[in-house]
């Protein structure tokens, strides 16, 4: 898509929504004996209750301006449907500020809630499940527009076959049932349904994951389009930074319940500068076969919520975690430690001899220093197979002891190729690094 098909945001306008500090929490307690501890230091055991809290979205704040679309990005797991369902009120904040149009929505009545509905709408992902396959799609299409007392029963069937003829169906499509449409055309009577009252937001749930890669084009072009001819915001939720470029003209990186990133689409493209963000880019599949590019995939899973890690949430994957001030290790150093370290979590050693161990990760010589009857000990532990309380005992005096466990980094970055702020939450560009 060119500069120019990509719908122009004003933002001298209030933003459409806006969001600051939203935060999300769930309590564990749905499952059996959750959050019960048995506790065994007195002289009867003792039960105790400490329900354990999912921190799935924590101080999050953005806002997206009229005729936007913001494109929300990250893994599976990683908060976005989350933040999606919190910021329309399917789920009560825990805590943060919620805007739409500059009406604070937390402070809404139930019944002032109810009407703002139909400003905001939501499309999920699975075309197949969100249709009701007992209704026709002209019932499907209608439903919204009857729950909000628009138009007489002659309206809404006129306006419910003229969506889908914008939509890209057929009109005489109104008494099929969803079964007879493909994934694609479902997803379009969705479109249709969502747009049948008229909103000015409307939030895509990975709308088009579940679809064909030739389908999923269609359906973002006929988005796009829809969203010029009927003045449409959209936060587009996907996993895939290629469906994200397509459509969005502001992306947001999240990573286990944080934005970390957020730019102008063009910007974040060509200048990506939230190690996630290019740990996330590098992960692309290269299109052309004959490439013999080597690309980085992101390594381990995205951590619990339960338990995130402090500072910076992404510093357990981090390639690039900023060394421990007081042991001054040069860049080399650094990279052997971590490089020993991942091997310890992963117990990827091809022989526990210590010597051997000292050669292949640090080349015969150990960095000087604190930080040396460190090494050894843990090299010690690696020798006689004590991985877990090796890499305890390198997590709690390195990787722990960085800036990025220490502080939640909240930064700006000049924009290179936006017009828009560029935010980098990564303590690389705090000026002392
Ligand atoms: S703050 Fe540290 S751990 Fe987080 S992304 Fe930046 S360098 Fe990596």
């Amino acid at each position: 898509m060119s500069e120019s098909d990509k719908v122009d945001a004003d933002p001298s306008e209030d933003p459409i929504i806006e969001a600051r500090g939203l935060t999300k929490h769930f309590s564990d307690g749905g499952r059996l004996f959750s959050g019960f501890k048995l506790q065994r230091n007195g002289r009867l055991p003792k039960i105790t209750h400490d329900p354990e809290i999912v921190r799935a979205v924590e101080d999050v704040s953005f806002e997206i301006q009229p005729g936007e679309t913001l494109g929300l990005v990250g893994e599976s797991g990683c908060g976005k449907s989350t933040l999606a369902r919190t910021l329309i009120r399917l789920l009560e904040p825990t805590d943060g500020d919620l805007y739409f149009k500059g009406e604070n929505l937390a402070e809404m009545s139930s019944e002032d809630l109810r009407k703002k509905r139909s400003d905001i709408q939501m499309i999920f992902q699975d075309p197949q499940s969100s249709l009701d396959p007992r209704m026709k799609v002209g019932q499907i299409i209608e439903e919204p527009m009857q729950a909000h007392k628009m138009l007489d029963a002659d309206g809404r069937e006129k306006r419910a076959k003229e969506l889908l003829e914008r939509v890209g169906l057929d009109p005489s499509h109104y008494n099929r049932y969803p079964h007879e449409f493909s994934g694609g055309q479902r997803q379009r009577v969705n479109l249709a349904r969502a747009l049948s009252v008229n909103p000015d937001l409307v939030v895509c749930d990975e709308p088009v994951s579940a679809l064909d890669v030739s389908i999923q084009a269609q359906v973002l072009n006929t988005m796009k389009d829809l969203q010029s001819e009927f003045d449409l915001t959209f936060l587009f939720i996907s996993h895939d930074l290629s469906v994200i470029r397509h459509i969005s003209d502001r992306i947001a990186v999240m990573y286990l319940g944080h934005i970390v990133e957020v730019a102008d689409s063009d910007e974040l493209y060509k200048n990506p500068k939230h190690p996630y963000t290019q740990a996330l880019l590098d992960s692309i599949p290269v299109p052309d076969p004959r490439s013999t590019d080597v690309r980085a995939t992101l390594e381990g899973d995205v951590p619990s919520p339960i338990n995130p890690p402090s500072g910076c949430r992404f510093r357990t994957r981090c390639p690039q975690l900023i060394a421990p001030e007081q042991f001054e290790f040069s860049e080399e150093e650094w990279a052997n430690v971590r490089r020993f370290s991942r091997a310890v979590k992963r117990r990827t050693f091809a022989s526990a001899d210590p010597t051997k161990i000292k050669n292949e990760f640090f080349d015969g010589r150990l960095p000087t220093g604190d930080a040396k009857p460190i090494l050894e000990k843990a090299i010690a532990l690696v020798g006689e197979e004590e991985f877990e309380e090796a890499s305890t005992m390198l997590t709690e005096n390195f990787e722990d002891m960085s800036i990025c466990a220490e502080e939640v980094p909240e930064y700006e970055v000049p924009s290179e190729y936006g017009m828009d702020r560029h935010i980098a939450n990564c303590h690389l560009y705090c000026d002392e690094y």
